[in-house]
């Protein structure tokens, strides 16, 4: 990935109409202003990424900063704090949220990723967390919610502000059933609905959505709810390209990875009962310029000590710069050699990073494959064979093929256009095939 310069951020955040140099406030009677500083998809990254961003050390200070600059603000983030690095899988994410007490959010709304360690595990996070952790359209039996309370209202420089927890009405797609039963999702709209008109009568005057949420949805949630001023969004790692405004509302939504820290500045006019400003800033979190918080910075390297046993270990050599997507051929090919198969299949999704030139450590396999899937195994005909397997290889159709895939594709054959192929034998995980294949034959190219 090319490395962000700020010289791009401001060119683009220009071009988007977005920026505006902060103004000196004028104090402007019954005017309140207040700042929502907002992250999404950390996905881990307690440390900075390869290409320098991010770090949750760094990012601290970067909050500090921008709260000291604030008359009022709230740190909020969208979900899908955990999965992505070793000490969120070695430690089944309870570590990342333990961590981000040092960040001191507001709130934090679920995302998919917070049930890739059972949902149980959500209880653990809730624990080890001194901020609250919610989402409104999740409930099981009887209407329960599995991290209570649906919303929460904060009193912000005078102005009662409540914040929504929602996540994606199609949760349980990309969810296995077991880490996500006994819990099921409520429609978005019908459900914000509901707990805006319970938010404004317990006295709430502004109206923020944390969302972890497609954005088709994002831009449904704006259209359908103008009662909403503010939807503080997740999920999609594009970052915004085009900003969803309508009027003085709008979907905000940062880059993944702690690469960007937003900033949403609101003036809200006591007596309209409305924003009458809205501003919305990135700040990209540049490890080499942001020092790290030293307390954060300490906590952070303890727990990268832990696990540096593990994945700081050299296995093998790349030959060739691949990207996210041209590691999935890589990962496919090993599992061609190491399974010995006809044919191999994981799914894009499956693959959050690539290669660059030079040393190969476990950590870079780690990064590459952070969820803990297992290889699966089916005996297909070729005539039930997907394109998406059988890419553009020709089969004969009465032929019975091997077929190595993951537990996730298994689960979620729709996605490759087909459904009830049979995998019912159980193979190693694919990021320990995948060390032990690079570990055998050293160099990748
Ligand atoms: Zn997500």
């Amino acid at each position: 990935m090319q490395r962000l310069s700020r010289r791009h951020f401001l060119a683009g955040a220009g071009a988007m109409g977005t920026l505006r140099l902060a103004a000196p406030a004028l104090a402007q009677p019954g005017i309140r202003r207040l700042t929502i500083l907002h992250t999404n998809d950390i996905h881990a990254r307690i440390s900075p990424t390869r290409e320098g961003l991010g770090g949750f050390a760094h990012l601290a200070s970067a909050l500090n900063r921008e709260r000291a600059k604030a008359e009022a603000s709230l740190y909020l983030d969208a979900g899908d704090l955990v999965q992505g690095t070793p000490v969120s899988s070695l430690y089944e994410g309870v570590p990342i949220f333990e961590l981000m007490n040092g960040l001191h959010p507001d709130a934090i709304c679920l995302g998919n990723h917070e049930f890739d360690y059972g949902w149980r595990r959500i209880y653990d996070y809730l624990k080890v967390s001194r901020f609250p952790i919610f989402c409104g359209n999740l409930v099981g039996e009887g209407g329960a919610f599995l991290t209570p309370p649906p919303y929460l209202i904060r009193d912000v420089n005078g102005v009662r502000v409540a914040i929504i927890g929602l996540i994606m009405e199609s949760l349980d797609k990309l969810t296995y059933s077991y880490n996500l039963s006994p819990w099921r999702v409520l429609p978005l709209v019908e459900t914000a609905r509901k707990y805006i008109s319970q938010a404004k009568s317990d006295g709430a005057q502004l109206i923020v959505g944390l969302t972890h949420i497609f954005p088709k949805e994002e831009e449904m949630l704006l259209a359908a709810l103008p009662e909403m001023h503010l939807i503080i969004s997740g999920h999609d790692h594009g970052g915004m390209k085009t900003l969803l405004r309508d009027g003085n509302r709008m979907v905000v939504r940062t880059r993944p990875n702690g690469a960007e820290l937003g900033r949403v500045d609101l003036a809200f006019d006591l007596a309209k009962n409305q924003v009458v400003d809205i501003q919305w800033n990135r700040i990209p979190i540049i490890a080499s310029e942001i020092p790290a918080e030293p307390a954060v910075a300490r906590e952070v390297a303890s727990w990268e000590a832990k696990v540096s046993a593990v994945v700081d270990r050299e296995i093998g050599e790349s030959k060739t710069a691949y990207t996210r997507f041209q590691m999935k051929d890589v990962v496919e090919r090993a599992m061609l050699e190491s399974l010995g198969v006809d044919f191999a299949f994981v799914n894009r999704g499956a693959v959050r990073a690539g290669l660059i030139v030079g040393k190969i450590r476990a950590r870079d396999i780690w990064d590459a494959l952070p969820f803990g899937n297992r290889v699966v195994f089916g005996k297909i005909p070729g005539a039930k064979l997907p394109e998406a397997i059988r890419k553009s290889a020709s089969v004969e159709p009465d032929r019975i093929y091997s077929v190595a895939t993951i537990d996730y594709v298994a689960e979620n054959q729709r996605e490759i256009g087909t459904e009830g192929l049979q995998f019912p034998e159980t193979g190693p995980f694919l990021r320990e095939m995948m060390i032990e294949w690079v570990s055998k034959r050293k160099i990748v190219e």
